[in-house]
């Protein structure tokens, strides 16, 4: 994808007004591709059938743009709800927090004192918790919460991102932090990391051989098959073993690749977002990736049954812009 897009839509997904705008709007754009639902009750029956084919998962529940103490305490309420449901009806899964969302910008003692009450019950019901990893702007702070937490808890790791320079080196510090890999999703500068794809690819593999070759477990978080063969290629040279590893895809891609991934008798985990706050979380996946510009503008202008939907000014409007984004991008590419 041109940086130009991928800029374009990282700066729609940083955009306070449309994510404070789109929570009204419910699902639209065909958000429902990428988000499991708007409450609990939507996730718990994605959850149980991907069980059934011995798939775990972790969930998030979606919030962006957190400045208010009200909205990280309920936050905080909503993910202690979410644990009481995965134990209730006994669901095979762990949980994905942000720290800007129980309160991180606001003041780090108060998202410290937040996370410890959702991992004191966490902690009891034996569930996981993942801290994600946002911007470079939010990176030592992670840590240092991170760390912080874990001289009480041990249930708790967070996500290392193969574009930025310094992952490799931080490595040593977290040889014992149960870790997700993923390339990162977020734009930074050509000071902390790589721009150039390649380069962010050689250094996942990199990042993921030094993981697998060390004493604590990690997610191989990606939909890049090229990457998933290099690694099980590896993976059976140096007979590591498979309760030390899983591989993690969101949900809603590849769903082919992740049956037969578990199917193969790799530990699966799908990434189940779901709630409201969708639209920041929904554009950085159009950043990621020009074919789900495609989807998305097909599920705006026609109806499941292949018809033109019914609002074809609105629908037609949308589909305009995002058609608009994609002949610009083309002719970049070019
Ligand atoms: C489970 C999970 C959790 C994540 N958590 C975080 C986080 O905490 N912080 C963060 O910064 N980022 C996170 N990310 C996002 C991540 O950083 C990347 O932005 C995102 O995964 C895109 O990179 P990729 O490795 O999947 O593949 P890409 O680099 O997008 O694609 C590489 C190649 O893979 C193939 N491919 C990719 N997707 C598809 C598809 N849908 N269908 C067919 N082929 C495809 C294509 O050949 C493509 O050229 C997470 C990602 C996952 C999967």
């Amino acid at each position: 994808m041109s940086n130009l897009t991928r800029d374009f839509f990282i700066g729609l997904s940083n955009n306070e007004y449309l994510n404070k705008t789109a929570k009204k709007w419910g699902f639209r754009l065909g958000a429902d591709k990428f988000v499991a639902g708007t409450n609990i009750e939507s996730v718990t029956n994605i959850v149980k059938e991907l069980n059934s084919h011995g798939i775990t998962c972790t969930l998030d529940r979606l919030g962006e743009f957190v400045s208010e103490r009200e909205e990280a305490t309920e936050a905080k309420e909503g993910c202690i709800n979410l644990l009481e449901k995965i134990k209730s009806e006994n669901l095979n899964c762990h949980v994905s927090i942000k720290l800007t969302q129980l309160g991180l910008d606001i003041d780090e003692n108060f998202c410290v004192n937040n996370m410890q009450e959702i991992l004191q019950v966490a902690n009891a019901y034996n569930i996981f918790i993942n801290i994600d990893m946002e911007d470079y702007a939010r990176y030592e702070q992670t840590f240092d919460v991170l760390h912080i937490l874990r001289k009480e808890y041990d249930n708790i790791g967070t996500v290392i991102q193969s574009y930025l320079h310094r992952t490799e080196s931080d490595l040593d510090q977290l040889q014992d932090v149960r870790l997700r890999l993923v390339k990162g999703a977020y734009k930074e500068s050509e000071k902390v990391a790589y721009q150039d794809k390649k380069k962010i690819d050689r250094n996942f593999i990199q990042l993921a051989k030094t993981r697998l070759l060390g004493r604590t477990f990690t997610s191989i978080a990606t939909h890049d098959h090229h990457l998933i063969e290099e690694l099980i290629d590896f993976i059976r040279a140096n007979n590591i073993d498979q309760e030390m590893f899983e591989f993690q895809m969101l949900y809603g891609f590849r769903n082919d690749m992740q049956y037969s991934l578990a199917e193969e008798g790799y530990n699966f985990c799908t990434y189940i977002p779901f709630g409201i706050d969708w639209f920041g979380y929904f554009m950085r996946r159009m950043a990621e990736r020009p074919q789900n510009i495609n989807l998305v503008m097909k599920d705006t202008l026609y109806t499941k049954d292949n018809k033109l939907k019914k609002k074809p000014v609105i629908a037609g409007g949308v589909a305009a812009i995002l058609f608009v984004l994609l002949l610009w991008k083309r002719k970049k590419n070019k």
